[in-house]
């Protein structure tokens, strides 16, 4: 009586019993980041911006890999994201950063390890951080968020004026001044010059403090918008800083998806939810194990693409929760299977592609992966 029932410990699944199974080159990473690093001078660090998860590849290990790669200094949006840092590594190194942009901290009397930078964005901010220090008894260290056309986050060039005229309060240390480029993948664009203008101006002001403007399409701006570190982001994933230009970055995101039935569909039949997809001939379709719980984004319904080898083969009917349908009908000579791996994302089809089908960015593509892929890091 009440005996629980003894179950044989679960071997771990095998990757054929895996659905979609999503292969992180970590190798790709790191030759991005070295990429980066040498648009610049050799004086200029390059930092990495690591928020959402990495983009969605896993800051657990591109993290780690990015450190491998010579990277020393992080940028996260919120605390928690900065705390996970010591997990990621066997011992965790003395030499880390990490900055966190959300503003947050100075208001709150958590006492951060010395390696978490906070980002200041408003002047209570900076007033807040001053008597933060002046309780811990100890100058506190602070990067000062200054907006200059964003809109966003950070002081206004005005508060500024106001800070400085009272002078940075005791105890806080400026060891960074920041801002963000609104328009930086268009490369014509004025409102560029404009904060540029106005990051020059903040730069002079806090001469002691190193000064860090340029997202990933920022450091394609050119030298003048490199200050004295960068701080890139989604390149360093694959997605084109330029996309004017061939994407010179290379792509560390691979997806498949598994076919789990192939089915013939007669003409006047359909396929899917909603009914929306009609066959006016005999259809063969593929049913793959993904869907928009997967971060396969819904709006990729009757838009979407997969690839069986070369051939591209286009999603039918809507995108559901765990199962998309593709249309086969047309692909010849490669006798696909149940079993078999589709490509949704990799060397045909990148985040930015998928994007373009999807009507958003690569950034969404990719911080909308997953958590249910069988994940695989290589390199
Ligand atoms: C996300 C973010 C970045 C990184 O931008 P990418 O375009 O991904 O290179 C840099 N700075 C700030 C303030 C950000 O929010």
């Amino acid at each position: 009586m009440g005996e629980t029932a003894q179950h044989p410990a679960a071997a771990l699944p095998d990757d054929d019993c895996a659905g979609a199974i999503l292969t992180i080159d970590l190798d790709a990473v790191k030759s991005n980041y070295a990429y980066l690093n040498a648009q610049t001078a050799d004086a200029v660090r390059c930092a990495a911006v690591v928020k959402a998860d990495a983009y969605g590849l896993g800051a657990a290990r591109v993290v780690p890999a990015l450190y491998d790669a010579g990277c020393r200094f992080f940028y996260v949006a919120c605390l928690d994201e900065a705390l996970a840092f010591p997990g990621f590594f066997d011992t965790f190194p003395n030499d880390i950063t990490v900055a966190v942009f959300d503003g947050l901290l100075p208001f709150s009397a958590f006492d951060a390890p010395g390696w978490i930078l906070p980002v200041i964005n408003t002047p209570d901010g900076l007033y807040k951080q001053a008597e933060k220090a002046g309780r811990l008894g100890r100058a506190l260290p602070a990067i000062l968020h200054v907006d200059t056309g964003m809109n966003r986050l950070g002081v206004s060039m005005r508060e500024l004026d106001d800070i400085l005229s009272d002078g940075v309060p005791d105890g806080v240390r400026i060891v960074q001044v920041m801002s963000h480029l609104a328009c930086a993948e268009e490369q014509g664009r004025d409102m560029n010059e404009r904060q540029l203008g106005r990051m020059r101006d903040v730069a002079a002001r806090f001469p002691d403090a190193r000064a860090c403007f340029a997202n990933s399409s920022g450091i394609f701006l050119g030298s003048e918008y490199h200050f004295d570190m960068v701080r890139p982001g989604c390149s360093l994933y694959g997605i084109n800083p330029v996309p004017a230009r061939d994407n010179p970055m290379r792509q560390p995101v691979t997806l498949e998806a598994r076919v789990l039935q192939i089915r013939d569909a007669e003409q006047g039949e359909t396929v899917g939810y909603g009914a929306t997809h009609g066959f006016d001939a005999p259809a063969k379709l593929a049913t793959l194990s993904l869907g928009y719980a997967d971060g396969y984004l819904r709006c990729l319904s009757d838009r979407g693409r997969a690839f069986v080898g070369e051939q591209a083969v286009p999603v039918v009917g809507r995108v559901s929760m765990d199962l998309i349908s593709v249309d086969i009908t047309g692909i010849s000579g490669t006798n696909l299977k149940v079993g078999d791996m589709v490509e949704i994302l990799g060397a045909h089809q990148t985040a930015d592609d998928i994007a373009d089908d999807a009507d958003t960015i690569g950034y969404e593509v990719l911080t909308s992966l997953g958590q249910r892929y069988r994940r695989r890091y290589t390199g």
